[in-house]
């Protein structure tokens, strides 16, 4: 089997950074004030292991709004607390639409699947808690737990997030017509939108993604996050929806299932091999980080990471 543990001690992965930073296209998103601030030029990279040893670069410990690239570790916490409930209430169907694309399925009035902003807004609001508060700490210890250290909220970004987010409000009523949606919508957009806002680094990502990679146990702490059985759903779900409508060019391309977000935040999951993790704001038409996908490509390459590639 492909050692990428030995290769990813060997890796250069300055000389990776030094070649990112080569690549200055992408615009940075500017839905909400704190994103549009973000500088366009910081670009840092992580990678652990199956022994929890972090290797990373300059930059890897920035922080900033994980954004989109909560949505597995949301759903993953959901189907945990009701896993019926959530495969029910929920599709698993790429849509080759944007994130936020206001769309159920026609004949069932379900998310399309859990990536995109509609199926995020029902899982975060389908994980255990009898308010919205509790709904939203759920999420925060569970990503902690992923993390492998208290993570915490952007308070500035979630006020921007339920301020502006009169198109997730949109999908919230839409969700509700349908009898999909049972919570009140702003209950449902206050913990989405917290979830969003919770902050992580590009080493942070790449921690939790070793922790989908590793079957759901933090190669950090030992910790066993979530039920092994979860994780091939969460990864499958990621494979094929994960990268807004770039994935299946993803998935030719670097062979990875991964989650982006539009801070820039970028991680993927090497399945028992490694977990991934990349921050640099621009992004590109998918709303995909630039030198996210570059770096995933060229270490997919490099290292032979492909799930499709040879053993
Ligand atoms: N908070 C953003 C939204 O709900 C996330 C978008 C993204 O990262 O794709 O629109």
């Amino acid at each position: 089997t492909r050692d990428a543990k030995k290769q990813a001690e060997r890796y250069d992965l300055h000389a990776l950074r030094e070649r990112m930073l080569a690549e200055t296209g992408g615009e940075v998103d500017d839905s909400i004030p704190e994103l549009a601030s973000a500088n366009p030029d910081v670009c840092g990279l992580a990678i652990v292991d199956d022994d929890g040893d972090v290797r990373d670069t300059p930059d890897a410990d920035l922080e900033f709004s994980v954004q989109s690239a909560v949505k597995p570790f949301v759903y993953a916490l959901a189907l945990v607390d009701d896993r019926e409930r959530v495969l029910d209430a929920v599709g698993t169907e790429p849509t080759g639409e944007a994130f936020d694309a206001v769309r159920l399925e026609s004949d069932t009035g379900r998310p399309p699947n859990p990536m995109v902003n509609a199926g995020a807004l029902l899982t975060a609001n389908l994980v255990s808690g009898s308010t919205p508060d509790e709904r939203f700490e759920r999420i925060l210890s569970g990503l902690s737990a992923f993390a492998g250290r208290d993570l915490r909220v952007d308070d500035a970004v979630s006020s921007s997030e339920q301020l502006l987010g009169d198109r997730n409000r949109a999908l919230g009523y839409l969700m509700r017509s349908r009898g999909t949606l049972d919570h009140p919508v702003d209950d449902a957009i206050s913990v989405y939108a917290r979830a969003c806002s919770i902050v992580v680094s590009a080493e942070v990502l790449a921690v939790m993604g070793a922790t989908l990679a590793f079957g759901g146990r933090n190669p950090v702490t030992g910790a066993q996050v979530v039920p092994r059985e979860i994780v091939p759903i969460v990864l499958s779900v990621m494979a094929t929806c994960g990268m807004y409508d770039g994935s299946g060019r993803w998935m030719r391309r670097v062979g990875l299932p991964a989650k982006s977000g539009v801070a820039g935040g970028l991680f993927a999951s090497v399945p028992w091999q490694l977990g991934l993790g990349v921050y640099s704001p621009p992004l590109d038409k998918k709303g995909n980080s630039v030198r996210g996908v570059f770096a995933c490509e060229r270490l997919s390459d490099d290292m032979g990471l492909h799930v499709f590639g040879a053993p």
